[in-house]
C-alpha cells in the first residue's frame, strides 16, 4: 500500500536523509522546516530519486497555526505516517541559559511537536489509522551534563508519545519513539566533537525507514540506536 509522509526537519541531517530514503522508493513526503533553499534543493533530490516532494516551509513552534494546512498537502488514498525530526540543541549548563532560549528549545523539541502531532493523530484516526515515528534522543533516557533543556524536551515528548500510544493503538495509530546516540550532522555546530565514530544520518535513516515499512501485525515501540562504541 502506498503511503504518505510528513517529515519535520527535513531540511539537512537525518530528516532530508529520511526523505531522500523514501523517495527512493517512489514514495510522496511533505518536507518542513524554516530553510526554504534547503528543501527545494532536497525536494529535488527527492524527484532525482523517483518520487515526489512538496515543500512546505514552516516553524515548527507555531505548528498549532499550521498543522491542518500541512495535512492538506498529503494525499488522500494511503496510510498516513508522521516523522516528528526537527530538534534545536543549545547544550551548556542551566545555570547559563536564558529564560527566552530555554523557552524557545522546549517549543521546538516538545510544545510544536505536541500540537502537530494532536492534529495529526486525531485526523489518522479519522482515517482509520496511521503511524507517527519520533526522533528522539539517548538524552531522554541518559544523563549528560548540559543537556538539561534538551533532555527535558526529549524526554517529556517521549512520554507523551508512550501516553498517545496507549489512546490510540485500538483506533490502529502504532507510534514509534527512535532514541539515535549521536549522530554527524551539522546540529553539532561548528567546531564541535570529533564526528567520526558517530552514526551516519543516512544509516539513521535506513533504520527509520526499516521501522515504517515493518509489517502491521507488531509494534517497535521504542528503538534506542548508538554506534558501535556507544555512548560517545
Ligand atoms: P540538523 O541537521 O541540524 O537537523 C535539524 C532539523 O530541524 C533541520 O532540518 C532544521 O531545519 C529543523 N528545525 C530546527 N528548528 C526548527 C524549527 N523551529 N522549525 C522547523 N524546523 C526546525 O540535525 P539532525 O541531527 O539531523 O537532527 C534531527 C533530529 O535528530 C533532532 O530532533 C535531533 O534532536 C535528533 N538527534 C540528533 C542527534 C545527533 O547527534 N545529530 C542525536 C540524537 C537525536 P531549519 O533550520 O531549516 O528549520
Amino acid at each position: 500500500m502506498s503511503r504518505q509522509f510528513l517529515i519535520t526537519g527535513a531540511s539537512s541531517g537525518i530528516g532530508a536523509a529520511t526523505a531522500l530514503a523514501l523517495a527512493a522508493q517512489g514514495d510522496h513526503v511533505v518536507l518542513v522546516a524554516r530553510r526554504v533553499e534547503r528543501l527545494v534543493h532536497v525536494a529535488e533530490q527527492c524527484a532525482h530519486a523517483g518520487g515526489t516532494a512538496t515543500v512546505f516551509s514552516a516553524d515548527v513552534t507555531r505548528a498549532a497555526d499550521w498543522a491542518e494546512v500541512a495535512l492538506s498537502k498529503l494525499q488522500p488514498e494511503g496510510e498516513w505516517v508522521l516523522i516528528n525530526n526537527a530538534g534545536a540543541a543549545n547544550f551548556g549548563p542551566l545555570t547559563e541559559q536564558s529564560a527566552e532560549g530555554l523557552a524557545h528549545e522546549l517549543q521546538v523539541n516538545l510544545i510544536g511537536p505536541l500540537q502537530l502531532t494532536a492534529v495529526f493523530a486525531r485526523a489518522a484516526v479519522a482515517r482509520g489509522g496511521g503511524q507517527v515515528i519520533n526522533v528522539l534522543s539517548i538524552a531522554a533516557d541518559t544523563v549528560f551534563p548540559g543537556a538539561a533543556v534538551y533532555g527535558a524536551g526529549k524526554a517529556g515528548f517521549r512520554q507523551a508519545m508512550r501516553s498517545l500510544a496507549a489512546e490510540s493503538r485500538a483506533q490502529g495509530l502504532r507510534v514509534t519513539n527512535v532514541l539515535p546516540g549521536a549522530t554527524d550532522t551539522e546540529i553539532w555546530g561548528e567546531g564541535g566533537p570529533d564526528r567520526s565514530a558517530m552514526l551516519t544520518a543516512e544509516g539513521v535513516a535506513e533504520t527509520l525507514v526499516w521501522l515504517i515499512q515493518s509489517p502491521k501485525d507488531r509494534t517497535v515501540e521504542e528503538l534506542r540506536l548508538t554506534p558501535p562504541l556507544g555512548i560517545l
